[in-house]
């Protein structure tokens, strides 16, 4: 074979690596014009051969970067190369791909420089993963966990800054050493199941332990130790992380301590209203029994008008202190009951004539077919139920003077029913008035009341064994329900 033919077939050679390499090869002149261009670089760049031979190497070199050109030229032109150069370039579609790129001069077969070739890999993906480990390393640097690795043996093979706070080893004084450095003795085994289970390929989860630190201190900590892979698949250690819990326990602790505190107050509460309501029963019953007295006594129209005035408003009084010594009682599980066969009937209708009695201009009807029923109870406190609603259905209806009451029988209990036309209740509260000392404020700030009618109507129905609910409106009336077994 001639030169010639020697030479043809090694710039064939040449030729066919060029075209076939995974490497961005690119040459040009002294001045910058394109003269190869071979298939990775149309790949990596989005040009064609034809769309980039001829043009200036600036195609694709971002605005903010042309003068690297020039430098890169002035090595080229003083015979120097350009190696491993990281820089940024742009395709076609303006996407900016980091590279490394080495820049040779060509040499002529006199020896001058006529030009250069570019030799550029893409490195995103090398970029991305710095720039993956760098985030992972941040995040394991200011986590508040201490998170440790280490192999299938035990031997620690990295300490984050949290676990230097936490145990008081350094890095340098932990990596190396066998995990057993912060199990007490008394909690070594539990190294041999963590392992067994990473072993297995399981993780182990919030698991609750203890852990000792450098000054031999134990401290409660919960453990999520999970397997460390390599690439093939194969477990090769064990990543850990550490929560110091003693915070928990304190934070536990002090709800605990404030929980005791606030069950005193409460208990300090239920026995103070239950001594003021105690107390204050006694001057009222006098002051009740001297009313009757006097009541015997005045004969004059207007000072009779005025004591029977006073009884009412005793009366009144008495009531709401007869509540608040119930509530007490219930609170402190004293509230007795009886269990007598009551005609329920009956019980209803004492209440509507107590009510209207004391109630004039109410027109309070009952709406029942049932006669004779009789159910087990205490009359007293079911007559108490009854007052309570109806005295709410006129106080929470001013200006309207009609109430209905429904009584009936539903397979095995009796259900029993108080409308009013008044001021109605907000859905979101129905559920809240019956609470102890619940009132709907803002509705009705002209009614007075100390929010305890509901709550005891709850109490006596429950005890009874049966429901009390209340449907309504606001401005369209409340109907209060409530049953009891037969
Ligand atoms: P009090 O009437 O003393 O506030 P209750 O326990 O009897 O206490 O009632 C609790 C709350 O329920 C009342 O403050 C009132 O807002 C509401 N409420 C009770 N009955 C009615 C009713 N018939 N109509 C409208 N609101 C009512």
């Amino acid at each position: 074979m001639d030169t010639f033919n020697l030479l043809e077939e090694k710039q064939a050679i040449l030729s066919a690596i060029i075209a076939s390499t995974d490497d961005t090869i690119v040459s040009k002149s002294l001045e910058g014009i394109i003269t190869s261009w071979n298939p990775a670089a149309e790949n990596m760049f989005g040009y064609t051969a034809e769309e980039a031979i001829g043009k200036h190497i600036s195609l694709i070199i971002p605005d903010d970067r042309l003068e690297e050109e020039n430098f890169i030229i002035g090595q080229i032109k003083s015979g120097k190369k350009v190696d491993h150069f990281e820089t940024v370039r742009q395709s076609k579609s303006g996407i900016l791909i980091p590279i490394s790129v080495t820049v040779s001069p060509i040499i002529d077969s006199r020896g001058n420089i006529i030009g250069a070739s570019k030799i550029a890999r893409d490195i995103s993906e090398q970029k991305r993963s710095v720039e993956r480990k760098a985030t992972l390393a941040a995040i394991v640097n200011t986590s508040d966990d201490a998170i440790i690795s280490k192999t299938l043996d035990g031997i620690i093979t990295s300490w984050n800054r949290s676990a230097t706070k936490i145990f008081g080893y350094d890095e340098g004084e932990a990596v190396g050493k066998h995990i057993s450095l912060i199990i007490p003795p008394d909690r070594i085994q539990e190294e041999s199941f963590i392992i067994g289970e990473i072993k297995k390929g399981n993780k182990v989860d919030h698991f609750q332990t203890f852990r000792r630190t450098k000054i031999g201190e134990l401290i409660p900590i919960s453990l999520s130790v999970s397997p460390i892979e390599d690439d093939n698949g194969n477990i090769i250690g064990a990543s850990k992380i550490a929560r110091d819990i003693s915070g928990d326990h304190a934070t536990q602790k002090e709800k605990a301590d404030l929980y005791e505190q606030l069950k005193d107050l409460n208990a300090k509460k239920d026995e103070f209203i239950a001594l003021a309501s105690h107390e204050l029963k006694t001057p009222l019953t006098s002051i009740h029994g001297y009313m009757q007295i006097l009541s015997q006594r005045v004969t004059d129209e207007k000072n009779k008008m005025f004591v029977q005035k006073t009884k009412k408003q005793v009366a009144k009084l008495s009531a709401l202190v007869a509540d608040l010594l119930d509530v007490s009682k219930i609170e402190a599980g004293k509230l007795q009951f009886s269990n007598e066969a009551l005609a329920i009937r009956e019980v209803v209708e004492d209440a509507i004539d107590l009510i209207s009695h004391s109630n004039e201009g109410y027109e309070i009807s009952l709406h029942t077919d049932l006669n004779e029923q009789l159910i087990y109870g205490d009359a007293h406190r079911i007559e108490q139920v009854m007052i309570n609603l109806l005295t709410n259905a006129i106080r929470y209806a001013p200006g309207q003077h009609k109430i209905e009451v429904y009584l009936s029988r539903e397979s095995d209990f009796i259900k029993i029913g108080v409308k009013d036309h008044g001021v109605g209740i907000a859905p979101d509260k129905l559920n809240d008035i019956f609470s102890r000392f619940y009132r709907v404020d803002d509705k009705n700030p002209q009614i007075s009341g100390l929010g305890i009618g509901l709550y005891l109507c709850y109490e006596i129905v429950m005890r009874h064994q049966g429901k009390i609910w209340a449907e309504s409106k606001l401005n369209q009336g409340s109907t209060f329900w409530f049953t009891l077994p037969c």
